[in-house]
């Protein structure tokens, strides 16, 4: 049984299908005319709602990148329901050899990323099904990916004998330490043992040189030109998120300008009850939080359970017809109390607005994981995948 969907006064969010479609075109323009450009569903879609990215991601990107078989699988139900052309879709995460199987059938690649891929031969061969593999290079990030020295002694050298049933499309790998820094010398050490693993796999398994290579997430597509290769695998970014304050900076000196990047993303929240509360009442579990004067408050119905971070109570902030309101007290499992006794002029029901614009005033993803000393990343991909989305123009 799936979660009971919430009632009509829940928060919602709404997703931008132009700022989504905007920051594509940002990186075909960044990334060059004959670079294809990935979109990376994984996460329910950086929490923005896997079913309602996945036909924005579907027209406007070459490729599409998930991380379980189950949402590789579902790109091609959604194909096969709208009579869509076909994508690439690689399942970047881990497959079990019945997996493999089955996203052979269903045409989706999957990554082979050490010897377990051994145990998908016989199973393909007894199937008659040829699997489109991508094989995982770990350069430096200590994931998985086979390491040079796995490769050296012979890890991936049954590949050339499994040609009938793994049919190798492309070599990848995954940078550590691009966002984190304005120079690239550790991503730069990882395109060097890019290379070699790769010319050690042409002699070892007879590699084509045309093999198709992907290394660059946001950041490096954005900033780090020699790793964007055949294709980008664009996450956060094309969200409208930058990966980090480090890579705008790099941006900014790499690229001359910055490309706009649009937040798809807005959380509103309608309010449960709006009252004033006489001076000297406690608001909120642990009582945290004295009013020192009347206030009027806004009883939002959204808390934690939504992924409104715990972490933000005491700092955070809303925002109510474009002004900010506080966070009054601990943020509730299912409730926010905030202070709107200026934000509006009486007790009526509001709109908050807790992610994204109102008015001259915005809350970025950036400054709520502040807020809850976390990162965007993590605060996207847990918003509740029960709250309602919609897709906007
Ligand atoms: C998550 C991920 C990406 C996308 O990363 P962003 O920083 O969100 O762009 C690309 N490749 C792999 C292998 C990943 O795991």
């Amino acid at each position: 049984m799936s979660v009971p969907s919430p009632g009509s006064l829940s928060s919602r969010l709404e997703l931008s299908a132009s700022a989504f479609r905007a920051n594509v075109a940002a990186f075909r323009s960044t990334a060059g005319a004959t670079r294809r450009v990935g979109a990376v569903l994984k996460g329910n879609a950086y929490g923005h709602g896997f079913s309602e990215m996945l036909p924005l991601a579907h027209a406007a990107a070459d490729a599409l990148y998930v991380i379980t078989p189950g949402e590789g699988l579902a790109v091609r139900a959604f194909e096969a329901q709208q009579s869509a052309a076909r994508r690439d879709v690689l399942v970047i995460g881990a497959t079990s050899a019945a997996e493999v199987v089955e996203l052979a059938e269903a045409g989706v690649d999957c990554v082979v990323a050490d010897g377990s891929y051994d145990a998908a031969v016989p199973l393909l061969r007894a199937r008659g099904l040829e699997a489109s593999v991508h094989l995982h290079l770990d350069t430096g990030l200590g994931r998985e990916g086979f390491t040079r020295q796995q490769l050296e002694a012979g890890a991936a050298d049954g590949l050339a004998a499994a040609r009938d049933v793994l049919n190798v499309k492309g070599v990848l790998s995954h940078f550590a330490n691009t966002e984190d820094v304005t120079e690239q010398s550790y991503a730069s050490t990882q395109l060097d043992a890019f290379a070699r693993s790769f010319e050690l796999l042409q002699q070892r398994i007879g590699l084509p040189a045309t093999t198709q290579r992907h290394f660059a997430a946001s950041a490096a597509a954005l900033v780090l030109p020699p790793s964007r290769f055949d294709v980008v695998r664009v996450g956060i970014s094309l969200y409208g998120l930058w990966p980090s304050t480090e890579t705008r900076l790099s941006a900014k000196v790499v690229l001359g300008e910055l490309p706009a990047l649009h937040p798809v993303l807005t959380w509103r929240c309608p309010s449960q009850v709006v009252k004033w509360l006489p001076a000297g009442s406690y608001v909120g579990y642990g009582c945290t939080w004295r009013c020192g004067s009347d206030t009027r408050v806004a009883v939002l119905p959204v808390g934690y359970w939504d992924g409104y971070p715990r972490l933000a109570s005491g700092k955070a902030h809303v925002l109510v017809n474009g002004k900010r309101c506080p966070v009054l007290g601990r943020v509730m499992m299912n409730h926010l109390i905030v202070d709107v006794t200026h934000a509006v002029t009486n007790e009526a029901p509001l709109v908050a607005t807790l992610l994204g614009r109102d008015g001259d005033e915005s809350i970025s993803a950036e400054t709520l994981a502040g807020w809850a000393q976390t990162i965007h990343y993590e605060l996207v991909t847990r918003l509740g995948a029960h709250v309602p989305r919609r897709v906007v123009e």
